[in-house]
Formats: structure tokens, sequence, C-alpha cells
């Protein structure tokens, strides 16, 4: 195995809680290597984000030898060789070496080895396929590294049946290819996963949505979207995503108004779904209660900002909206009208601090309505006619004109 490159030890390796559990690891005898997301992630000067270490000692020694140094072990996929250590609170996945001797569904029996060219053959994808030591010199069995630097994205051995052997895989390869590829994506790859895209109904919905949630915040998910669009992937997972293509317009804009991306706007900006369909689709991917109501507000949102409208109206909207989802919605109606003037919006709800409504169903009582008949009816009607005030009536002179309302009545 070459010495391919080598990683700034004044980083995540140089941690004390790394270098602990490196320390604890080898004092079996055996090196044990950096592998997967960090290592990729380092050598592109990202943040590393989880730690991944292979080891070759088997998984009930990783056990041994983590608990004689003091820390937790967890036996977090022990039967597939990854005992999590724990220490200071930080999480380590260490997994044992190993080779895939039969797969069904996503699960594999495994047989443990001390080759690491064996442990590299049986990963992903191949810029997921390199180790590093302690000293950051970085391993590279199967040409990995080139494929980083190119932005290729390639499976490790024939496409077709690494993700037949784990159809998860299909999905991380759009979503690796989403944060680190370059066009064009390698048509084996493709052409594997329009095959063996009906195997995705193999998936739990939490898997799809886990993969898809990460993927839409990629910096710019939209080639991967198109691509899984044109391969037919999206008809498996997402059939409501029926404007993709306006993805590459809301990132366009996130960017230029140095706005975070967030998931359910980007979901949101490729839909195109009525009450009932945004809930089915909550449903189906098990969304929170906070994500469901989130997603049904920018799909079917009482109200629009209106670039063209004049300020008061613009202000109802701001009232009906609450800020947070004014400023959604003028990204997405950014998206999908750019030529009118959506930026000009975005500080409007920081302009227009509106007041709040200072009548309550208590005032109407008080001023002699029975409760429960017309007490809701009324309180609207003051409210409507203090909106229509521009929000500039004071409470006095709302309760004048609930006065006026209630003696009409009597
Ligand atoms: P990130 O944590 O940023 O998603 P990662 O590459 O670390 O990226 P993990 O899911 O943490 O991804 O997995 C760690 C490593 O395990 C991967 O880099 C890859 O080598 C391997 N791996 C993960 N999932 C699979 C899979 N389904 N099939 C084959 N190898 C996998
Ligand atoms: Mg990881």
């Amino acid at each position: 195995m070459e010495r391919a490159a080598s990683i700034d030890l004044k980083n995540w390796i140089a941690r004390p809680q790394t270098q602990t559990v490196m320390d604890a690891l080898e004092r079996g005898g055996k090196s044990a290597r950096f592998v997967g997301g960090c290592v990729r992630d380092a050598l592109l000067g990202l943040n590393v984000k989880d730690v991944d270490i292979a080891t070759p000692e088997t998984p009930e020694r990783v056990i041994e030898l983590i608990e004689e140094a003091d820390l937790r072990a967890i036996p977090t996929g022990i039967d597939h060789g990854t005992v999590t250590a724990i220490c200071d609170g930080i999480p380590f996945e260490i997994t044992t070496l190993r080779r895939d001797i039969e797969t069904y569904g996503r699960r594999a029996r495994v047989s443990f080895t001390e080759d690491w060219a064996e442990d590299a053959a049986r990963r992903d994808l191949t810029l997921n396929a390199l180790y590093c030591d302690r000293l950051g010199k970085v391993y590279d069995p199967i040409g990995g590294l080139e494929d980083l630097k190119a932005g290729r994205i390639r499976f490790v051995g024939d496409a077709r049946a690494r993700i037949e052997e784990d159809i998860l895989r299909l999905l991380r390869f759009f979503r690796f290819f989403a944060f680190y590829g370059s066009a064009p994506a390698d048509v084996e790859a493709l052409n594997a996963c329009r095959d063996m895209a009906p195997q995705l109904n193999q998936l739990s919905v939490e898997r799809v949505w886990k993969e898809l949630s990460r993927l839409l915040l990629a910096p710019d998910p939209t080639q991967a979207f198109s691509l899984m669009s044109s391969y037919g992937i999206l008809a498996h997972i997402l059939p409501e995503a029926n404007r993709s293509k306006d993805l590459h317009h809301l990132v366009q804009i996130e960017s230029d108004l140095k706005v975070q991306p967030s998931y359910l706007r980007r979901l949101a900006s490729i839909v195109d779904l009525d009450a009932n369909g945004a809930n089915a689709l909550a449903s189906r991917f098990k969304f929170s209660n906070a994500e469901r109501d989130e997603f049904s507000e920018l799909c079917n949102p009482p109200d629009w900002p209106d670039p063209q409208a004049d300020r008061k109206r613009n202000r109802l909207a701001l009232y009906r909206l609450k800020p947070e989802l004014f400023i959604e919605l003028v990204l997405l109606g950014a998206t999908r009208s750019p030529a009118l003037d959506w930026p000009g919006l975005l500080s409007f709800p920081e302009d227009n601090a509106l007041p709040a409504f200072s009548i309550t169903g208590q005032d109407v009582i008080d001023g002699g309505v029975p409760t429960g008949s017309d007490v809701g009816n009324i309180l609207t009607q003051v409210e409507n006619w203090w909106i229509e005030s521009d929000f500039t009536a004071d409470r006095d002179s709302c309760l004048a004109y609930l006065s006026e309302l209630i003696t009409a009545r009597s």
C-alpha cells in the first residue's frame, strides 16, 4: 500500500480524545487507522465531523481494549464488527476489518480479516475507502485519492453488484455526488442505479428520508436531483417532485441573499402539493410535528407576500404569515417568478414590526355579549377593522368600534 498523501496533524488527529482512543486500541499491538468520511473530508480541507476508525482487532478484543483504558464501549453493531468508544462524551466508531461474505437486503454476514485491501473492497465508493494512520499518512488501496481529487464518484468494483448487495448505496451515490462530485457522473453507476431503482422499496421510509434530507442540504443538489429524475430514481422515492428544476433557482437565491439552506424549503420548492398532498408526504416520511407544520405552511400558506402590491397589502400578509414564514415565501416566490422584485421584500418584516391586536374575547364579554354566542365573530370583525386601519387604531379606538358593533346588534 503506497503512501499517497498526508493529513495535517494539528487537527482532529492530534486531539487528546482521538489520541486516547488510538492508544487504547493499539495497546493490543496492532495498528489502527482512520477511515471514511474523516479522511475524505480532511483531504479536501473540510471540517471533520465524526471520526471512524478501522482496526484488525476483533470486536470482542476492541471492547476489552477500550474498557481497559477506562473508556465506555458500546457494541453498536457488534455482529458486523462495530463498537463505539466514548471519550469525554465524543463517540468514535471502531470497525473491525472485514469482508462481506453474503448480503441480504441491507444486512450482511461478515468475516473479520487483517487485510486492509479486503476491508477497502467491501466499502461503497472509492473516495470512502481511504485510510490514514495517526501520523497523518494516507493509505489508498484502490485509487480513491485520484477519484476524490477529480470529483469522480465511483463504486468500489462493479456498480450493479455493489448496489445489489445493499440498495442504500444507490442513494449514497447521489448524496456523495452532490457533495463531492463533478459532472459528468459515472455512467456505469447511473445505469446500475436506474436498473436497481425498483428495489428501493426494500428500504424503510425513515432511511430514504434521512438520505434525501441530507442530499437536499448539499451546497448545490441540483445536478444530483436532475440525474435522479432522468434516471427514474425520484419516481420511486419522491414521485411528488415535479419541479426539480426550480431547485437551481432556489440554491442561487439562497446564496445571493446569504440565507442558510433548509431541507424543508428545498423540498417545498420541488413539489406542488395541496394540503392533503403535503400531509400525505409528511406522514409517509414520518416528519416530526414541527416539520409537518412547517412543510404544510410552505406548501399551503394562508397568504403570500406580493412584490407587486402596496405596503398595506404586504403588511396584511405579514400579519397573517408572521415574519419567519413571510421570508420563507419570499424565497420560494423568488424561485418561482424570478422576474419580480422579491429580494426587495426580504427586509419587510424587519422594517414593519406590527403591533399585537389588543382586544380579547373578555373585552367582548365585558361589553355585554353572552359567553360563547357571537364572541368569536365579533372579535374577528373588530380585528378586521383594526387591520383595515393598517394596524394604526389603538386600543381605545378598537373598544369604541366594538361598542358600536354591540349596540348595532341590540
Ligand atoms: P458522512 O459521515 O459524512 O456521511 P462517511 O463516509 O463517514 O460520511 P458513514 O455512513 O459514516 O459515511 O460510513 C463510514 C464509512 O463506512 C464510509 O466512508 C464507507 O467506507 C463505509 N460505508 C458506510 N455505509 C456503507 C454502505 N452502505 N456500504 C458500504 N460501505 C459503507
Ligand atoms: Mg462518518
